[in-house]
């Protein structure tokens, strides 16, 4: 009786205590969801790094307020930042704190157009 209820997948029906989809369903609805809304380098960006980027961008905010620091520009003033891989992924890069680079989405779209 203390147990969670479970609920069907809407996908394929198999009961999950997700809310609305089995593991593999949420995974790939997940996926469905980032292709549309982002770009290619953002395919296969998972959770746990949404939330340290943003935490990220959250403390750079904090220290620096809305401020770029460039990437091959100058930094300049901007409210529009978003944190990315110093190191990328594909090149062994982490999703530690420690490998994220806080920039604004027009240098990010430059460095990642190289
Ligand atoms: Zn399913
Ligand atoms: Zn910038």
């Amino acid at each position: 009786m203390a147990t969670r209820r479970q609920r069907p997948c809407l996908v394929c029906g198999t009961l999950t205590r997700n809310p609305s989809r089995c593991d593999a369903h949420q995974q790939q609805w997940q996926q469905q969801q980032d292709r549309t809304r982002g770009s290619a380098h953002q395919r296969g960006y998972t959770q746990a790094w949404r939330t340290t980027a943003a935490a990220a961008v959250r403390q750079h905010k904090a220290e620096h307020g809305d401020w770029c620091p460039g990437w091959q520009v100058p930094a300049h003033a901007s409210s529009d930042l978003t944190g990315d891989h110093i190191t990328p992924k594909a090149h062994g890069g982490t999703d530690d704190p420690g490998n994220i680079q806080v920039l604004c989405r027009g240098c990010n779209a430059r460095k990642h157009a190289r």
